[in-house]
Order: structure tokens, then sequence, then C-alpha cells
């Protein structure tokens, strides 16, 4: 049995991570989770899955949760941990093999670390805690890599691909980017794209934060700085190409010219299960890939002058220190700010590239510096959105 904490169960990861353990009920066994929303969600998921301790990160909605539990029979002895610091608690302090982390933006660090500090394994869907804190998160691994385990589709996809493979016969990987729903769409064009039209992705079904930075191809960039970190490599060995129909996760290329590539139906389950259980591999109830019913698998150049999140992230991941923590932050300040109609989705990366223009940077001696640059970063972000 792998004992499994869920942090941020009921996003689009946590309920997906929640489908393989229905799945597999002999192989792994809930003792934590931790959500920040959808209270009703979250007491059936404490029903079905029985996890003796839940973390809630709002006090109100923790009193509200023991509350409802203790009018069902048999769930008022689960122990509601509660904060901010609530996540992070559960990851140190309960005993687990792995902890997936599936948590939304930079708050995801400090549970992050406590896994790792604590001894667990780590399947990691929360890319912001590599963009922040990259440097503290592969310090903590080093030389027990196999503790940091992506649960993103094109690192999952990376990982596999370099599975006994030598180091030193890796030329570069690349990434694949659908494109998202604006493939094609010009810079102009993209200036009038609604929130409607930016959380319609064509092949891939998740969370609202990660639908926008797939809209403008931001996600891809977090990811070329997620790759940086979890495999060791420079950002010239880091290249992302076009691939419309997702059906090739990652590729990797060696020094005689081979590519070995991933390939399979998008679906986050696979990555996901892999990583609660890795090097493993389970019966997932997933659709084999019917490559016939494919036909074609197409590729193209992405479009950098319309999609400038792209260089965005390759400069600050190359300039490095805090850079890629306050990246992040104003990619989250602006997302946010997109989304309630405050700016247009073009607005996205020039209050990023802004943000970064007028950052001091710091170099990274502890959470505390990142926190600091995260704070500033998004104080600043919002004044410029204020002010636009
Ligand atoms: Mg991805």
């Amino acid at each position: 049995m792998r004992k499994v904490i869920i942090l941020g169960s009921t996003g689009s990861i946590g309920t997906q991570a929640l489908d393989v353990v229905r799945r597999n009920p002999d192989r792994f066994e809930v003792v934590g989770l931790a959500a920040a929303q959808n209270q009703e969600l979250l007491v059936g998921q404490i029903r079905e899955f029985m996890p003796p301790v839940v973390a809630v990160s709002d006090e109100t909605a923790a009193a509200e949760l023991r509350a409802s539990l203790e009018r069902i029979k048999g769930l008022k002895n689960i122990d509601i941990v509660s904060g901010p610091q609530a996540a992070e608690e559960i990851a140190r302090d309960l005993e687990a093999d792995v902890v997936l982390n599936a948590m939304v933006g930079a708050v995801g660090l400090a549970p992050t670390l406590s896994a790792l500090q604590s001894g667990k394994t780590l399947a990691l869907a929360n890319k912001e805690s590599l963009i922040v804190g990259g440097e503290l998160v592969t310090d903590l691994v080093k030389g027990e890599p196999e503790r940091l385990v992506p649960v993103d589709s094109e690192h999952a996809a990376l990982a596999q691909c370099l599975r006994g493979e030598r180091r030193e016969d890796l030329r570069r990987v690349v990434i694949t980017a659908s494109g998202g729903p604006f493939r094609g769409w010009t810079r102009e064009e993209l200036a009038k794209a609604s929130v409607k039209e930016a959380l319609a992705h064509p092949t891939w079904k998740m969370g609202p934060k990660i639908t926008i930075d797939s809209a403008t191809l931001m996600n891809k960039g977090l990811e070329v700085i997620e790759a940086h970190f979890l495999f060791n490599l420079d950002y010239a060995e880091i290249s992302v190409v076009i691939h419309p129909e997702s059906i090739v996760h990652g590729i990797a290329e060696f020094r005689d010219g081979s590519m070995m590539a991933h390939l399979s139906v998008p679906d986050m389950r696979l990555p996901i299960q892999l990583a609660l259980d890795y090097p493993n591999r389970m019966p997932s109830g997933i659709q084999p890939l019917d490559l016939a019913a494919v036909g074609k698998l197409t590729f193209e150049a992405l479009d950098r002058d319309a999609f400038p999140s792209l260089d965005l992230c390759y400069r600050a991941g190359r300039a490095g220190s805090t850079y890629p923590a306050v990246l992040n932050a104003a990619n989250e300040v602006a997302v946010m700010a997109f989304l309630e109609g405050k700016i247009p989705m073009t607005g996205i990366t020039e209050i990023i590239e802004r943000t970064l223009d007028e950052h001091d940077p710091v170099s990274v001696v502890s959470i505390v510096t990142l926190e600091r640059a995260d704070a500033w970063a998004r104080r600043r972000a919002a004044e410029i959105i204020d002010a636009r």
C-alpha cells in the first residue's frame, strides 16, 4: 500500500488523482487531503476516501467543515487542520510515502519544501514550486532525484524518454505545446480575445489559471523553467515546438541524432498514476492511442511575436535569482486581472515584462527572500494594472 497525501484535492488534478486512487484501492490509501475551496466536493471526498486528516487553509471554511462532518455518521473523528500553513503541516507531519502537490500558484512552494524536508517523495503538479523556488527544491533532492517526480505531462513524458539513458548522450529536450485556442492568431487579434474564448482549450481540460496560461503560452514558458530544474538542463538545451494534436508530449534528442518521443492520449491520469507509484505502471482504464484514427501528427514553430511569453520565461529563467519568482507572481496577478475583465489578454505579458524590468534581483538564500520578491511583484503588478 502506498500512503498518499493529496494537496489541492478539489481541483482538476486533485479530483483526477482521486479517480486514480478509486481505481486502485489495493495500491493506494489516502492519509491526508488539503483543499482551499469547494466544501461540498471536499465533504464527498472525505466520505469516500476517509482520510484521517484534512487541511483547510481558511479558518471559517474549516469551522463550517467541522460542523458538516459532525452531522455525518462516522466522520466526526476526522482531524481538521486549519490555517494558512495547514497544507504545509500535513505534508510535513503525516506519515506517508508520497505527497501529490496539486495546489495552484506560488502558495504551493512551502508545502513542496516541507514534503521533501520530511523525506517523502513528491509528485509535483504545482509547477510554480519549481519556477519560484527551483534552487531550494532541487537542493533538497541532491543525490536522490527520484524523490521529485513530475506530474506535468510534458515532464512526465521526458522522464520516461530519459529512463535508462546516459546524461552525456542527451543533446536537448523538446517540449510540445498544443498552441492553445489562439494558435495562428496575430497580436492584434489576441488583444481582442475574450475570457470565454481563452477558457476553451482545444485538447486539455484543466483549471482556469493553467487554461489561461495555456492560451497565452505562458504555461509553456513556465514548463521550460520547470524542465531546467527537473532535468538539470541549460536553457539552450530546452526547446518548444507547437503540436496541435497533443499526442506527443515530450521528446529527448541524443547526440547521435536519435529522438525518443512519448505518445499518449491527452489524459492527466496517466502522469498522475505514474507519479504516485513511480516507476510502476498500472492498468489505467484510459483508452490506448489509436494511431490510425489519429491519422497524422503535425508540428510547427511557435510564433514568438504573437506570443512573447515564451521569451519572457527564457529571459527570467536565464537571469535566475528572484526573476522567475517575480515573473510568476506578476503572471498570477495579471491572469486574475484578465479573468476579472480588467485587462486584455495581451496585457498579461506587458505587465510581466514591466515588472521584470523594474525588479532589483536578490540572491535566493531562503524562502523568505522568495516571499519578499513575490510580494513586491504582486504589489507592483497590481499598481501597473490600476494605472492603465
Ligand atoms: Mg504541461
